[in-house]
């Protein structure tokens, strides 16, 4: 085959050119034999690694102050790659109680089916995540931040647990991001990203990202993920890329709003509770405060007193906010879990955790405040007139 030559220029690009490609051709047997080697450096194919994923994890690796960080096809790719690359039969896995839904469905449905066991424990208590260990325990899997409610993880003493016990401490930093907190430095194993979620920062990418400190759990979680194929789109690495330049303003910003959202939100008349973790009223602002500082992030949780038929009209009367499932957009986002993300628990599970009828979750974006604070004034006096 002929190599393609692009046209000579000898000025650079100075962004990263999109690179679509699937194969890559070599010179030789023994310089293909090389590449394979980890002699020279050479892409082949597509599924075994790509400059533009390359470029993002190098990005990623910067910000979770991590190094030969691995970007995969989704967050849960992610989750799988820690699971799935790491674990093998005969292990047990201890997880936050609270963590991301399908997190959960693939520790409770598919590790037990390959031989790994797994149960779930509050991680904002180290004695309840010590009590849930067994002998055979390798991981525990946390979440900094739970959805939705906002429950902060006792990561210090989560650290201290698992270098006591030999055991792996894997973080989903997907809530709390590496502004907040960066769970390497602090003495993690392994960090998780959803990059589709506030490091992409725009709704139109589907990636995630893993680092171990180890290079050899680095280089299993590698192999696993290029064997199962959880590889990431060079368009999609491209377009992350982009968001993650303005990463650091936007974060800023949500932050600021959100903070903004949930000093006001306990005014309006019919909103029962409000949560936000460094509010003074959550359950877990001590944590939250040593934990995450002044970076309480861009999620609010909040609850309105009247049931569906307030939630509905709160919902249309929210003109532009987005009524969808997922977080760290440019613009305010609305999620209702007891229709969503938890409606697969009964009505009492959903309310050991907290989750009425009347319960929200807000993801905050980047509008003018003034015009967020309108729009929920108006959409919570809806709710109220509707249940009046
Ligand atoms: C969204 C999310 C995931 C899964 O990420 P995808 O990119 O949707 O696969 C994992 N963990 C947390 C905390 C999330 O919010």
């Amino acid at each position: 085959m002929r190599p393609i030559l692009l046209p000579y220029s000898v000025s650079s690009p100075v962004v990263t050119p999109l690179s679509p490609l699937l194969v890559y051709a070599s010179d030789s047997p023994d310089t293909l034999d090389a590449q394979y080697n980890g002699d020279l450096n050479g892409y082949t194919y597509a599924r075994e690694g790509h400059p533009n994923a390359d470029v993002l994890a190098g990005h990623l690796d910067r910000l979770e102050a991590a190094e030969g960080g691995l970007v995969t096809g989704s967050g849960m790719a992610a989750v799988s790659a820690v699971l799935m690359g790491l674990m093998q039969s005969g292990d047990h896995v201890l997880g936050g109680d609270q963590l991301y839904g399908r997190s959960l469905r693939l520790m409770q449905q598919d590790l037990p089916r390959l031989g790994v066991s797994t149960s779930f424990a509050d991680a904002s208590s180290v004695a309840a995540m010590q009590a849930a260990l067994r002998p055979e325990t390798k991981l525990i899997l946390i979440e900094l931040v739970s959805n939705p409610t906002l429950r902060v993880a006792d990561l210090h003493g989560m650290v201290a647990l698992a270098k006591d016990r030999g055991i792996l401490l894997a973080v989903d930093n997907t809530f709390t991001t590496p502004r907040a907190v960066q769970p390497l430095r602090a003495g993690a194993d392994i960090v998780i990203q959803s990059v589709t979620k506030l490091l992409a920062g725009h709704s139109d990418v589907t990636l995630g990202y893993v680092a171990a400190k180890a290079p050899d759990l680095g280089q299993k979680m590698r192999d696993f993920a290029v064997t199962a194929g959880l590889t990431p789109s060079p368009f999609d690495c491209w377009m992350a890329e982009r968001g993650l330049l303005t990463f650091d303003l936007r974060f800023e910003r949500a932050q600021q709003n959100a903070q903004a959202l949930a000093a006001i939100l306990s005014r309006f008349g019919g909103v029962k509770q409000v949560l936000y973790p460094l509010r003074a009223d959550h359950p877990d602002h001590r944590l939250a405060s040593a934990l995450l500082g002044q970076n309480g992030g861009n999620m609010v949780s909040f609850e309105l007193t009247g049931g569906r038929a307030a939630a509905n009209a709160f919902v249309q009367a929210a003109d532009g906010l987005a009524f969808a499932p997922t977080l760290g957009d440019v613009g305010t986002t609305l999620s209702h879990p007891a229709t969503s993300s938890h409606r697969a628990l009964t009505p009492e599970a959903r309310l050991a955790l907290g989750i009425s009828e009347g319960f929200f979750r807000v993801s905050v974006g980047l509008e003018p405040f003034a015009a967020l604070e309108a729009v929920f004034g108006t959409a919570i006096a809806a709710a109220a007139t509707a249940t009046a």
